[in-house]
């Protein structure tokens, strides 16, 4: 276990500026013992000056979400904040307010604001949302039904395109609901990501509403098709990299598969669930396994009510 510490510490030491392998990263990934966790409570990688991933550490919360931070000139945008609300033990605004810092040191403008925006509304995505909460320069967009449609201004749910400007930077924002029901994906023009949330990610996907799932699916493979996509990016790492899955509410989890997806990957995923049909089935493509929910609740019953995943 000590050899794991310190390759996690060798990990988040990696300077900011020496435009580290996203593929290659090594994430704080929890600890046999939790009490013996020594890990910061949120790992810190800077893709690049205007672009940084967050993971909250599993032994703060199993659901070790990923939070991505972007950067325009005029805003920051914060996609999900996390599964914790305590600012002592998950210091998420604070966090923030680094990264502006040490970003606007130089001849950037000190006015940032912040935009927070949901990759959907499950509790581990949204539980710091009390932390940015009536903050000076702060723009809360609540993962509900209405105000989602409002910011974004989609009014034919789940059709159509949002654009966000942050300012020399272009995000476009896509409704792919199913796991959940506000689900958006979100494309970012500068790094080429596609940031998935819960939608697509190395882990066990469930799926609430199957028809609607497939849908989002087949429309973000068509839209990766047709836009350069570097990167699919999700939420949550629950898998070995040999593709084996940590068990449900996991602490520690040693060897993990990239959170790094590709357009191959969404295309075989869209192409087995096509293929699969309309009848709600258990999916698995060897990098996403895709689990409907009124199946899992026949199995596991009561199991699943305490995890929002
Ligand atoms: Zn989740
Ligand atoms: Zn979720």
């Amino acid at each position: 276990m000590q050899a794991l510490l310190f390759a996690a510490a060798i990990a988040i030491s990696i300077p900011a500026m020496a435009s580290p392998d996203l593929a290659e990263k090594v994430w704080i990934h929890g600890s046999e013992e939790c009490a013996l966790n020594r890990d910061p409570p949120i790992d810190i990688f800077k893709f690049d000056p205007d672009t940084t991933i967050l993971r909250q550490n599993k032994c703060v919360n199993f659901e070790a979400p990923f939070i991505y931070v972007l950067f325009g000139t005029q805003t920051a945008l914060v996609l999900d904040t996390g599964a914790t609300r305590d600012a002592k033990s998950f210091p998420l605004y604070d966090t923030v307010q680094t990264l502006i810092a040490e970003r606007v040191s130089g001849t950037q403008s000190q006015n940032l604001q912040i935009t927070v925006i949901h990759s959907h509304g499950h509790r581990d995505h949204k539980a710091a949302d009390a932390q940015f909460q009536g903050k000076p320069g702060v723009t809360l967009v609540k993962p509900t039904d209405k105000a989602v449609r409002q910011y974004f201004g989609f009014s034919d749910w789940p059709s159509g395109l949002a654009h966000i400007d942050l300012g020399g930077r272009t995000l476009e924002a896509l409704p792919v609901p199913g796991h959940q029901g506000q689900d958006i994906a979100l494309y970012d023009e500068r790094t080429g990501w596609l940031l998935t949330g819960d939608t697509v990610y190395p882990g066990r996907v469930y799926v609430k509403k199957w028809s609607e799932y497939r849908s989002s699916i087949a429309r973000l493979a068509a839209f990766a098709e047709t836009h350069p996509v570097s990167a699919v990016l999700g939420s949550h790492i629950e898998m070995a990299s040999d593709g084996t899955l940590f068990p449900l509410g996991a602490t520690y989890q040693p060897q993990e598969a990239s959170l790094q997806l590709h357009v191959d990957d969404l295309s075989a995923l869209n192409q087995a669930l096509q293929q699969a049909g309309d009848k709600p089935q258990e999916i698995v493509t060897g990098k996403v396994i895709v689990t409907p929910l009124n199946v899992v609740q026949k199995v596991i019953g009561t199991l699943l009510k305490p995890f929002g995943g």
